[in-house]
């Protein structure tokens, strides 16, 4: 269920069969009632190629945070090689601040498994698995159920709707790790072996589930693909702005009148998304700063997000549109603590693999925890700086930047307020005798 009532100006795309208050998921008969799987109708009908031309045409980027081309990445998988080809949902939301997922699954799961057909379809894959989150529980037994109604139906299993062809897709359960949402990680914990990331290349379009070509996508991503099917690629790229079509689904969280998940046209202007969707800042407080695509994502000024919230322009900012968990500050934040704690998620998440990561993050939380508590002495905000710098661009995965990114930018521009910290335990005591953690 949706955590409020739809807002006037969202753009219906992922969200269009939900009613408010929606009370149980849209089981077959409701979906069937409501265009669903009609896309796949339509798909079945197509050639691959064809499928993947309006998934391309449609600018439609992945919705987990990466932001690559949905139908780029299709077109990477040799359809014609002999070994199976493979369809995997990544449902591990587990970047901080993220539901929407969540809402999707909740409310309309036969959206997802539509999606997952039409992408087998599209390159000749006959399995599918929908990697979910252990902590989704009822998650999982609604997504069971709607599976079952699809196998019933004969929209999923041998010679679906009389096609000829075989599709069958079932859910697999996460252990609850972070990592296991980058995708060759989430492969490995798939063939039921530690959640490691891989080397790449090659990547899982060529070498992926069990060795085999492989699409890993979003749930959101997949969720977007039978609209397009539906009413074309060019349709959908005009909601969104040039190289960014579509709508998005944006989880407005932090100091605000009014949090929520709401369905936005890619580009929506971030200052009015926060202003127009979440009521504002709560309790008449001044906005300090905004995190716009999750932990991992730099952080924003007040006077920095007068920007369309899309792909690119996020970029140019210096931040990125990540998750669409989109975190608003208000002026009471304190910063110092805002970036140990986030580091000490990331700290607890590494998965031990390479050393930048391993030891960065550990260091990070050792001397961000001393700044926070008013122990550190002033070279450590410029060692938390260098260190956060050198990790950058070293690590294995992207875990060691997503830790390394938000720390960067909250140092640099919230500079002021760790010293201030210091300052401030400094005039309650003499001297502190405490040395540096760590000589760099
Ligand atoms: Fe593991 Fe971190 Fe290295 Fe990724 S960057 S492989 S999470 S230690």
């Amino acid at each position: 269920m949706l955590f409020n009532e739809p807002h006037p100006l969202e753009v219906k795309v992922l969200t269009k069969r939900f009613e408010y208050p929606q009370k149980d998921p849209i089981w077959i008969d409701e979906f069937l009632a409501k265009e669903g799987y009609a896309a796949f109708r339509k798909a079945l009908e197509m050639p691959p190629d064809d499928i993947i031309g309006e998934v391309k045409k449609s600018a439609l980027r992945g919705r987990g945070g990466a932001g690559f081309p949905t139908g780029l990445k299709w077109g990477f998988v040799d359809r014609s090689s002999p070994k199976p080809k493979y369809i995997v949902v990544n449902a591990d939301e587990g970047e901080p601040g993220t539901c929407k997922d969540r809402v999707l699954m909740e409310n309309d799961p036969h959206m997802l498994i539509e999606g997952c057909l039409i992408a087998g379809r599209a390159i000749n894959a006959n399995r599918g698995w929908i990697y979910i989150r252990g902590e989704y529980r009822y998650l999982i037994d609604i997504l069971d159920r709607a599976i079952q109604q699809a196998y019933e139906r004969g929209y999923l299993g041998e010679n679906v709707q009389g096609s000829g062809w075989t599709f069958h897709l079932s859910t697999h359960t996460g252990a609850g790790s972070y990592e296991c949402g980058e995708e060759s990680a989430l492969l490995e914990s798939l063939e039921g072996k530690r959640g490691n990331p891989r080397l790449k290349p090659p990547f899982p379009a060529t070498s992926g589930a069990f060795q085999c070509p492989t699409i890993v996508n979003n749930v959101e991503t997949y969720c977007a693909v039978p609209s397009i099917i539906l009413n074309g690629g060019e349709w959908y790229a005009g909601l969104g702005t040039p190289k960014n079509g579509g709508t998005r689904m944006v989880c407005l969280s932090g100091h605000l009148n009014r949090p929520g998940v709401y369905e936005v046209p890619l580009g929506y202007n971030l200052k009015q998304l926060i202003e127009e969707f979440g009521g504002g800042v709560w309790k008449g407080r001044r906005l300090k700063a905004v995190i716009p695509g999750g932990s991992s994502s730099p952080i924003l000024t007040a006077d920095e997000i007068d920007i369309p919230a899309d792909y690119d322009s996020l970029a140019k900012a210096g931040s990125m549109l990540g998750s669409g968990a989109t975190m608003v500050l208000d002026e009471t934040t304190d910063m110092v603590k805002l970036a140990h704690r986030v580091m000490k998620f990331y700290a607890h998440e590494s998965c031990g693999w390479c050393i930048p990561c391993r030891e960065g993050t550990a260091w990070l939380e050792k001397m961000l925890r001393r700044l926070d508590e008013g122990i550190g002495v002033a070279r450590d905000i410029d060692m938390v700086g260098q260190l956060s710098h050198s990790m950058l661009g070293r690590t294995f995965c992207a875990l060691g930047d997503a830790a390394a990114m938000p720390t960067i930018s909250i140092v640099e521009k919230f500079r002021h307020e760790f010293e201030a910290k210091l300052a401030a335990a400094q005039s309650f005591a003499p001297e502190p005798e405490t040395q540096p953690l760590v000589v760099l």
